[in-house]
């Protein structure tokens, strides 16, 4: 059971973010092969007492209509996530991971379930190693058969939906199964998301190209597209259940098809029918810490990005009480560094629990934050910082590993009317994942986002391969809760940038108290462990107090970056919910009263 435990904290001092709209322009960023949305300059936002943003119009829409007709979040996320498996496969889907935070009102507890993919039992821990024993290039191992971990999305709807569902199990698919039988009209995205993947590679799957790509070409824009074996996939999991999917047919179907693609190439690990029979998804017990009069809860390992937020959150409180004559760069500046201290723990401490014990609540207590809090230099940066050494990690003796790449994940958050709030990220990895499909869904290549190498001249690297674990992640779906009930939610794509887009979007939602429709438009700041990251259509050279100087004054290496966010949020404000969707995806957020678009 979850326990709230608020401390106040003095009022917070004035900070400025900017929240001049987005020009977006497209952007390829192999790193994080997804791309912002280049003509959109619409924020789609909605209030009511009942709000669901996802990053789809027709998911929003069919998670609005089952709440509509009695159903919990819980349900209108299952609606929602298979809507996205047919509209946005590029992201999420079936043969994916996910996790999700969810707030039950009526017990008024948290939980954390985690489908995260799972290596095989038979997995080896040098599979991203070549002949010649040199690291795999990352974009090779993205398209191979070893990438693909024990799909967890199914079983974590199938277990959420158990706890927390009102309508049946079935009606959930109605939408989805229909999509994909009768048709739906590609968006924009969608399509560039396939070209976005052609140019990834995608020789290695006939499958993909038959669907994706039929005779050769983009599918039609005005054409209804369909993918009817994913309609029968949907329609066996929605009659079945799930031991339809990791048992029965599904599974069979699976793996012989791997079992098929494997055929010239033997050697190549691959996950079996003992694998699929034995996933199960965790109960997970979620993370919180106080920040300033906000209790903010988010995901625990194998995810580092919910500690990344609470960390750099901690230690920019603790900074943002000095006062300081330079308020406005000093922001950016404790911002950037904040999260540059956060991400050198969490590339050093973090991986699935199974094989290393992690010094979570050492990572988390005031004492280490604050030690955390006093490495960090007001007048002058620190390029690439070294991990803390918290409370419990005595015994380890580990090497860090470098940041993961990314780019296939969804977010999206619902409340409904009964109060219930999920918080649900969703991913299979690359664009399109493996880019390799089995009844017509898209299978993940999240086991790429283990360490390549498993250790640095002998000490090992906490995120290394082993049998069943499940790969370090950065998603990091939030919940703020105040005065012991929620009050915002929040989430994003992005891979390793994900903490470091919440963190902006909370401070602002929080200190500055912008609304959704500013927190999801206001200019990003990222790091790298020896760069600061600026948003490229943030137009910071015209902000008005030279933010870019003013931290190159502190020297900061500054680099401008498109970013990918895919911010979708809902607060509490003023006695309703309000939604918004970032503008540099094609999110939608709806309501069950007043639904407004600006
Ligand atoms: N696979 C990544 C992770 O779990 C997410 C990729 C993305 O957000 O685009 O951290």
């Amino acid at each position: 059971m979850f326990k709230l435990a608020l401390k106040t904290y003095k009022p917070l001092k004035l900070l400025l973010l900017f929240t001049l709209p987005v020009p977006l322009v497209a952007q390829v960023n192999w790193k994080a092969p997804e791309t912002i949305d280049a003509k959109k300059n619409l924020v789609s936002t909605a209030s009511g007492e009942a709000v669901v943003v996802t990053a789809n119009p027709l998911a929003s829409a069919a998670a609005l209509k089952t709440l509509q007709t009695g159903g919990t979040a819980m349900d209108a996320v299952v609606s929602a996530q298979t809507v996205l498996a047919v509209v946005e496969p590029q992201s999420s889907g079936l043969g994916g991971g996910a996790f999700l935070l969810y707030w039950d009102q009526a017990t008024k507890s948290l939980s954390a379930l985690d489908g995260r993919e799972t290596a095989s039992a038979q997995i080896e821990e040098d599979i991203w190693i070549t002949s010649e024993g040199k690291e795999m290039p990352w974009l090779m191992a993205t398209k191979s058969l070893s990438a693909i971990g024990v799909p967890g999305t199914p079983a974590l709807l199938w277990e959420g939906h158990r706890q927390f569902g009102r309508l049946p199990w079935e009606t959930n698919f109605k939408k989805s199964i229909h999509l994909a039988k009768k048709g739906f009209i590609p968006s924009p995205r969608f399509l560039r998301s396939i070209s976005l993947a052609q140019k990834l590679g995608i020789n290695h799957s006939l499958t993909f190209q038959s669907i994706y790509l039929p005779n050769g070409s983009l599918p039609k824009q005005k054409t209804l597209f369909r993918n009817q074996k994913l309609a029968s996939t949907l329609s066996h999991l929605a009659k079945e259940g799930i031991n339809g999917f990791y048992r029965g047919a599904i599974a069979n179907q699976l793996v012989g098809d791997l079992r098929f693609q494997q055929k010239n190439n033997q050697k190549v690990q691959t996950i079996t029918h003992e694998d699929l029979a034995n996933y199960q998804v965790q109960n997970r017990n979620p993370i919180c810490r106080k920040y300033r009069s906000w209790n903010i809860c988010s995901f625990p390992p194998p995810s580092g990005g919910g500690v990344a937020v609470l960390q750099a959150l901690g230690t920019y409180e603790l900074l943002s009480k000095q006062p300081s004559p330079k308020a406005k760069t000093n922001h950016w500046h404790l911002l950037a560094e904040s999260l540059r201290l956060a991400d050198a723990d969490r590339s050093h401490w973090i991986g699935d629990p199974i094989d290393f014990p992690i010094p979570l609540e050492g990572l988390l207590e005031d004492d280490y934050v604050e030690e955390r809090a006093s490495a960090i230099q007001t007048s002058t940066t620190t390029f690439n910082p070294l991990h803390g050494k918290p409370k419990g990690s005595e015994s380890l003796d580990l090497a860090s590993q470098p940041r993961t790449a990314g780019g296939g994940t969804t977010h999206l958050v619902v409340v409904d009317t009964y109060g219930n709030v999920a918080s649900y990220t969703s991913s299979v990895e690359t664009v399109f994942g493996s880019r390799r499909l089995s009844g017509g869904m898209i299978l993940n290549n999240q086991l790429t986002d283990f360490s390549f190498i498993s250790n640095v001249g002998g000490k090992p690297i906490a995120n290394r391969i082993r049998p069943r674990k499940r790969p370090m992640s950065s998603m990091s779906p939030v919940i703020v809760f105040k005065n012991d009930r929620p009050v915002l939610a929040i989430g994003s794509p992005g891979g390793w940038l994900i903490p470091h887009y919440i963190t902006n979007a909370l401070i602002g939602a929080l200190d500055l108290k912008l609304s959704p429709k500013e927190v999801v438009t206001q200019k990003l700041l990222s790091v790298q462990p020896n760069y600061t990251v600026l948003e490229k259509n943030g137009n910071w050279s015209k902000a008005p107090t030279n933010i870019h100087q003013g931290l190159k004054n502190l020297g900061h290496q500054i680099k401008y970056s498109s970013f990918s966010s895919g911010l979708a949020l809902i607060k509490w404000d003023k006695g309703s919910w309000h939604g918004a969707a970032d503008p540099r995806r094609e999110g939608k957020a709806l309501s069950l009263q007043v639904e407004e678009r600006h």
